[in-house]
């Protein structure tokens, strides 16, 4: 039983528990992070097979040349210097489409124009409106600029616009529109529901600049659990928290499941506030709210393939490929099993072997949880393996033949390149993340619901917060950007960006 009471317990070390508990460090607090997993980091984690390291979580990173803004958190962070980072290509994302056709983005905004105008001369006008609306979106979050400022956005106006009838609204061009909203797999946006900022933020990064990371993103998580340490803090694996003590309405200790306790002032959650309040249990909170988290609905979870290679047999992709059954590219929950998938994204991890060939392939579509709801009581993690059913292991390699025969129609060389193919499917997700469903980027926002889109870090518990990427935004930006306001609970939010601009 740890005897300490630190000043504050995080559970969870994805990305934003372990920056939380960094930038608490680094003001003199002592952290302790609890990690269910062997591996910290969650969607960060990397695994490998036959020597070839794959990303199960984090594929690109935006902004991240020197001056821009996640470059600037980074540095901070410590994390500019001792990752091994690959810049992608001018033309990072490839749109293309079973008819054949091949579009890109490219970075920066002027590229970014300049290559679609090329290849839709007679929508100029369209393209340059398109740019400079998502500009305009983004500068009403001044934390995605660096920028001091009470509120996280400044201007409610642009909070409820359909990021679908926005760009329907710019052209009849049925490619083009097609064309800027072809990435939205890093988002899981819908055309009933995605808010125009949500598209913004994303592509806006994107085009400022896309970096992979040699080896894996599992070096972010290793870095940072370093410099806690070297702050003093702790993180530890093989800690899952299972319940926790409180005294007067307030939280006392986390407990986890090895039957050890973890006193502390404050906690931060960097889990699925839907399973964390189930573990506080229901009597602590009123209905309200409680209910809130509990029917908050998410993304849509996905399937990987990941293929390891014949050695020197498939190129290096410097760049990311979306690929689309048809124009109609936004994510559908509602899509029929016998069409899946309508969509995939493949990517090459760089690796510091060969920048020539690529030792594995990456391949992500949409998956609904229900696909894998009938083996929903089998788990399998490092930490806790057990075997999956027989049948379950028959569906996934149907799955993986199915999504295969996708990509073929697009790379028909492909077949030739495996050694070897291993998937993920939704399970595999809710299992290594400690979700309920698999889900990708957290809650599913709406445009009509912008007050439900917003997450508070405080909650009815008045030592208890949340981070990560169900508050705000997903993605390595956007949990980024929800540390700062989780640890803004705490410290003075413009003497922290000071300080963060002072390490640039
Ligand atoms: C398939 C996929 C592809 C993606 N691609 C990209 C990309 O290319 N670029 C990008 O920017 N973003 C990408 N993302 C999104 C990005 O990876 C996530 O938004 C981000 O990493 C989430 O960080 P987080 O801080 O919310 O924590 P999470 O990564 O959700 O981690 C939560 C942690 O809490 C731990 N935990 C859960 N329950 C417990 C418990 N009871 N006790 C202790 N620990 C617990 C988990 O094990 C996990 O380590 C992708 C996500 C997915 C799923």
């Amino acid at each position: 039983m740890s005897k300490q009471s630190y000043d504050f317990v995080i559970i969870g070390s994805g990305l934003g528990g372990l920056q939380c508990a960094y930038i608490l460090a680094d003001h003199g607090f002592s952290v302790c992070v609890l990690e269910k997993n062997q591996q910290l980091g969650g969607s960060l984690q990397i695994f490998s097979r036959e020597k070839t390291v794959f990303d199960t979580g984090v594929h690109y990173l935006p902004a991240l040349d020197e001056g821009q803004p996640l470059y600037s958190y980074f540095k901070y962070f410590g994390l500019t210097d001792s990752v091994k980072w690959k810049k992608l290509d001018k033309h990072f994302d490839q749109i293309s489409f079973d008819d054949g056709s091949k579009f890109h983005h490219a970075s920066s905004w002027k590229e970014f124009e300049n290559t679609l105008i090329s290849d839709f001369p007679q929508e100029e006008n369209a393209i340059r409106t398109y740019s400079e609306t998502i500009q305009k979106v983004v500068k009403t979050f001044p934390l995605d600029e660096l920028e001091y400022n009470e509120k996280d956005h400044t201007d409610d106006t642009l909070l409820d616009i359909s990021a679908k009838e926005f760009i329907d609204g710019l052209t009849e061009n049925e490619k083009l529109r097609a064309v800027l909203a072809g990435s939205n797999l890093l988002y899981a946006g819908s055309a009933e529901k995605c808010p125009l900022y949500v598209h913004a933020l994303v592509t806006h990064g994107y085009v400022l600049s896309a970096y992979r990371c040699i080896d894996g993103g599992s070096q972010l998580a290793k870095e940072l659990s370093k410099r806690i340490r070297e702050k003093g803090g702790e993180v530890l694996r093989r800690k899952k928290v299972v319940g926790f003590d409180m005294e007067n309405g307030q939280l006392t200790a986390a407990r986890t499941e090895d039957g050890e306790m973890y006193r502390g002032k404050n906690f931060i959650s960097n889990i699925q506030p839907k399973v964390l309040f189930q573990l506080i249990g229901k009597e602590h909170f009123k209905p309200s709210f409680y209910n809130r988290f509990q029917r908050a609905p998410h993304t849509l979870s996905s399937f990987s393939v990941h293929i390891v290679c014949k050695p020197d047999s498939f190129p290096y992709h410097n760049h990311n490929v979306y690929h689309h059954t048809s124009n109609d590219v936004w994510a559908k929950p509602d899509y029929v099993e016998a069409e899946w998938p309508l969509q995939f994204m493949l990517s090459t991890p760089a690796s510091s072997k060969s920048e020539t060939f690529a030792e594995g392939i990456s391949i992500m579509t949409y998956m609904r949880f229900d696909e894998v709801e009938q083996w929903a009581n089998s788990h399998n993690t490092i930490v806790s393996p057990l075997e999956r059913p027989s049948e379950y292991v028959n569906w996934k390699e149907q799955k993986t033949e199915q999504l295969l025969k996708a990509v073929e129609k697009r790379f028909p060389e492909i077949r030739n390149c495996i050694q070897s193919v291993h998937a993920s499917t939704p399970l595999t997700f809710r299992d290594y993340i400690g979700n309920d469903d698999g889900n990708m980027y957290g809650t599913e926002k709406d445009f009509r619901r912008t007050v439900a889109n917003f997450v508070s870090p405080k909650t009815k518990i008045h030592n208890l917060w949340l981070t990560g990427q169900y508050l705000n935004l997903h993605g390595i930006f956007g949990v980024t950007i929800s540390s700062i306001v989780t640890c803004g609970q705490f410290l003075d939010r413009k003497k922290l960006l000071e300080r963060i601009k002072r390490a640039e």
